[in-house]
């Protein structure tokens, strides 16, 4: 059940030149019962001219790492919440959020799994991955990673150790904007592209979206017309 939280930021770390992650500890009360995936809603202090607002965001921690929770936040141009996040709050400073919310979380079944992210999506994704390592999961996993360039990503060695640890998972990151002369081995152009291209049939797959609504309406459409079942896709819009 949702209920208001307090804690305090222990550490607040830049992932890339415009997503940070926090590592908030609980204090009142001093545990959160959620999953992996699940949203809070983060309360910023007011700054300037700005109110105090409350924003959405995804956790992508473990339950098990006992009383705490690990947010990835990206920076919006101007965004009140952000900026007071990236501009004004320190480590040491106490939070205040509700939580959690949503459904966004594994499922518990055997079937292949496609995972997209985009942006700051990529926390709970990777929080899927350390649920499924966890739990022994043996799960086929084709997971893609939609970027600009390549200082957008982050997390890289995590979904390396996910490819060696995990039975069959792979890591796909897509870079739509990297300049052409650049050393960049991997996959270039959209993620949805990247997708199309990448695998066939989607049939009896599940698969799990978190990032901008762009991505995940393109992502849909084409999910869709790959054979898989609406109410085998979960997703987060980070409207
Ligand atoms: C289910 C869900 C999960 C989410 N999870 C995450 C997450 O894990 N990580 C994450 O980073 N985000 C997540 N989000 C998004 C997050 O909730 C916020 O929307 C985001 O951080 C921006 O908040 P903000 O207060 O900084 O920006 P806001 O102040 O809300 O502004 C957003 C943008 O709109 C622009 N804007 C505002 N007002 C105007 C105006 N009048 N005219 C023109 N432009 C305007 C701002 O400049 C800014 O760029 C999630 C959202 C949802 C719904």
């Amino acid at each position: 059940m949702a209920e208001e939280h307090a804690g305090v930021v222990r550490e607040k770390k830049a992932l890339t030149h415009d997503i940070v992650n926090l590592r908030i500890q609980l204090r009142e009360p001093d545990h959160m019962v959620f999953r992996a995936g699940q949203i809070i809603r983060l309360s910023s202090q007011p700054y300037g001219d700005k109110p105090s607002v409350t924003r959405t965001y995804s956790i992508g921690s473990l339950p098990s790492d006992a009383g705490f929770i690990e947010l990835n936040i990206k920076r919006a141009p101007d965004g009140v919440c952000t900026t007071w996040v990236f501009d004004h709050l320190q480590e040491g400073q106490d939070v205040r959020f509700q939580g959690p919310f949503g459904k966004f979380m594994l499922s518990a079944s055997s079937a292949p799994a496609i995972m997209i992210a985009g942006g700051s999506g990529l926390g709970p994704i990777r929080a899927f991955a350390m649920e499924m390592r966890e739990k022994g999961m043996v799960k086929t996993t084709w997971c893609f990673f939609g970027a600009q360039t390549h200082r957008d990503l982050y997390y890289r060695d995590d979904f390396s150790r996910f490819e060696k640890e995990l039975p069959d998972f792979k890591f796909v990151p897509a870079l739509s904007n990297e300049p052409a002369e650049s050393n960049w081995q991997g996959e270039r152009g959209l993620v949805t592209d990247v997708v199309k291209r990448s695998i066939q049939d989607l049939n009896g797959w599940e698969a799990y979206l978190c990032g901008p609504p762009g991505m995940i309406e393109a992502c849909l459409k084409i999910l869709q017309e790959k054979g898989i079942r609406d109410m085998d896709v979960y997703y987060d819009k980070f409207a």
